[in-house]
Formats: structure tokens, C-alpha cells, sequence
């Protein structure tokens, strides 16, 4: 349960207010009133989980209700409509802020040039490499060593 709490400005370490946090819950960029710091918006994982089990258990109640053919009046709405509503409060606590990345990330073709990954793009180049070779060679050599 230490997942749910108050978001923090990771610049000043100022707890936002529940009503702040809502007001930014659906946007992408937070500015700290007190260090006016910019940090990005982010939902914990965990608001993932409690979102399906939130649909799963709405939506067993809602079958359970036609299976037993109660008839649906507004207190068994809500009563089904809880779920989501135990979703929306708990998504509060799982708003993080963040800082954000100022370095940008490489472009494409500087993918798999990478220093930290050279033993395994070599090995890769080489089998590459010795496909390319031997469908060459297949291709220049069709029939004669037949
Ligand atoms: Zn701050």
C-alpha cells in the first residue's frame, strides 16, 4: 500500500494537493507553484490493474443482475458504477511526477551502433553477413555444382 500517495514536485519535494492533483491528472505537464519547476505526468502501473478488476467486477455485477433478473434501479447502477468510482479516487494517488528527460533520445540509425551492445550487433552483423554470403554465392553458383 505504499504505492498510494500524494504526488510530489521531484524538484522541491512539495506534496500536491488532492485537487491539484485532479485538476493535472489528465494532462501531460505539471509547473510546481512554489519552485516552478516543469515535471511530467505519469500513472503509476498499478492504476492498470486496479482498472481491469474495476471492469471484471462492475461487469459481474451487472451479469449477476440480469442472471438473477433483478430489475436495474438507479441504487443498483451506482451500486455497479462503484467500482469505477473506487477507480477514480484511487487513481489520485497513483499520479507520479516526474522529471523530465532533457537529452533526447538517438536517432534510428544510431540504433544498434550502440557501444554498451557491440558484442551482440557483431555476432548479429556476422550471421548477417554469412547469409548475405552464402545466398550470393547460391545465387552466382546455380546449377554448375550439380
Ligand atoms: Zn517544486
Amino acid at each position: 500500500m505504499k504505492k498510494f500517495r500524494k504526488a510530489r514536485c521531484p524538484h522541491c519535494g512539495d506534496q500536491l494537493k488532492i485537487i491539484q492533483i485532479w485538476s493535472i491528472k489528465t494532462q501531460g505537464e505539471y509547473q510546481c507553484p512554489k519552485c516552478g519547476g516543469f515535471s511530467n505526468i505519469e500513472l503509476d502501473f498499478t492504476l492498470f490493474h486496479i482498472s481491469i478488476s474495476a471492469i471484471i467486477i462492475s461487469g459481474l455485477l451487472y451479469a449477476g443482475c440480469i442472471f438473477f433478473k433483478i430489475p436495474l434501479s438507479i441504487p443498483l447502477i451506482l451500486i455497479i458504477m462503484l467500482p469505477y468510482f473506487i477507480f477514480y479516487i484511487l487513481s489520485v494517488f497513483l499520479v507520479r511526477l516526474k522529471k523530465p528527460v532533457v537529452r533526447k533520445k538517438p536517432p534510428q540509425y544510431c540504433r544498434g551502433k550502440n557501444p554498451y551492445n557491440s558484442p551482440q550487433n557483431m555476432y548479429d552483423s556476422a550471421r548477417k553477413d554469412n547469409n548475405i554470403t552464402n545466398s550470393a554465392i547460391d545465387r552466382s553458383f546455380p546449377r554448375k555444382q550439380r
